[in-house]
């Protein structure tokens, strides 16, 4: 699937301020509104615009979408990006078309918000958070894990709508408020209120729902199947969007956050996308120079290690390291030598390291301390 950059659809650069973000959608959605625009793909340019602007407009999507790119809001929606339904667009777009607009809209999906304000307003159920263990190598090429959850759907008793035998509020004739006359010290005052028989909605049931009690959702435990991308790390949130609580009168679901805890390796320690092995060698293998065979993530290499090798040399296998979650780039892998000094010798070693204790090993590096020693005596 290769959809396009959020700032590239919006035609602005990645560090934009808020204010160019919303300049650069208002431009877009005067030129593509599907009720004002006669260009092809109207619908589709505009739908692309919507979803770009709900994520750059606000910051921690933004953020989300700056660290993961559309990976961080795939998941759990078919792949198909980020559900912006629940996006309130109605002040930007009557910023843009004025509020004549608002009774102009032709019924398009996403604004089932506009011209909503006034009367009881939906509100969106909490995010929830949980935590997920995970092995190194899960960790690195991604995996799929099935976890339980709490998952709210629409009743489907009363359609999602809480309940049967709709009609128009008797006590607010639809209007969603109600006119009170208040006396005070200063004489009468009207005040207009959300009506407290249809909470503002303008329609009441004979008769509530008794599967959902009027809630419009159904819980149900299930166990769902979740796609972990490769590359997340300790740290790492993953979104998925709609799988957290319930939302009130309408509103969209919360959304799920996983909390990965990635468990250490035997051998490989990671830094960012970069893979760390410490891989010991013997003194003469270390004077001599060796060939050694090295595990990496992807299989064992033969590593060449030159003549008079040292500890904390580091060679780096290029690309051998973490798939980058955003970029799909690799990190590398680097070869850190430890050179371990036998503290045990048998008597044939010992015998050996004695000979060549008689021979004159010293390199350049002597000189220095000698000199310094001659010139104290
Ligand atoms: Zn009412
Ligand atoms: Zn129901």
């Amino acid at each position: 699937m290769n959809k396009r950059d959020y700032y590239e659809v919006l035609g602005v650069d990645k560090n934009a301020s808020s204010d160019e973000i919303k300049s650069a959608f208002r431009r877009l959605a005067k030129k593509y509104h599907p009720d004002v625009s006669k260009e092809p793909n109207a619908a589709e340019k505009f739908k692309e615009a919507q979803e770009a602007y709900a994520i750059l407009s606000d910051e921690s999507k933004r953020k989300q979408y700056d660290q993961y790119g559309h990976a961080a809001f795939d998941q759990m929606n078919g792949g198909s990006g980020f559900d912006f339904s629940d996006f309130d667009f109605s002040d930007i777009l009557s910023e843009i078309f004025g509020q004549s607009f608002g009774g102009a809209f032709s019924g398009f999906g996403n604004f089932s918000n506009f011209g909503s304000r006034g009367q009881t307003r939906s509100s969106r159920g909490q995010d929830r958070l949980m935590k997920m263990d995970l092995t190194f190598e899960e960790a690195v090429f991604g995996c799929k894990k099935v976890i339980n959850l709490d998952v709210y759907n629409e009743c489907p008793e009363c359609k999602g709508k809480g309940g049967k035998g709709e009609k128009t509020c008797p006590t607010c004739y639809g209007n969603g408020t109600v006119t009170k006359e208040q006396n005070t010290l200063f004489g009468a005052f009207m005040t207009r209120t959300t009506c407290p028989d249809c909470k503002g909605k303008g329609k009441v049931f004979d008769s509530k729902c008794s599967k959902c009690k009027g809630t419009g959702k159904v819980r149900e435990n299930k166990d769902i199947e979740v796609k972990i991308p490769a590359g997340v790390d300790n740290g790492t949130q993953l979104r998925l969007q709609g799988k957290g609580d319930s939302g009130i009168n309408g509103g969209a679901n919360g959304d799920l956050y996983l909390d990965f805890r990635v468990k250490d390796h035997v051998l490989f320690e990671r830094e960012g996308n970069d893979i760390y092995l410490e891989l010991p060698i013997t003194i003469t293998d270390a004077v001599l120079g060796c060939k050694k065979e090295v595990p990496t993530l992807y299989g064992n290499v033969k590593l060449s290690i030159d003549a008079g090798a040292t500890t904390g040399d580091k060679h780096r296998l290029r690309g051998k390291g973490v798939e980058d979650i955003r970029t799909g780039t690799k990190g590398n892998m680097y070869v850190v030598l430890n050179v371990v000094i036998p503290d045990k010798l048998d008597k044939k070693q010992k015998k050996l390291f004695e000979e060549l204790s008689e021979t004159d090993l010293k390199t350049g590096e002597f000189k220095k301390i000698d000199d310094y020693l001659k010139k104290n005596k």
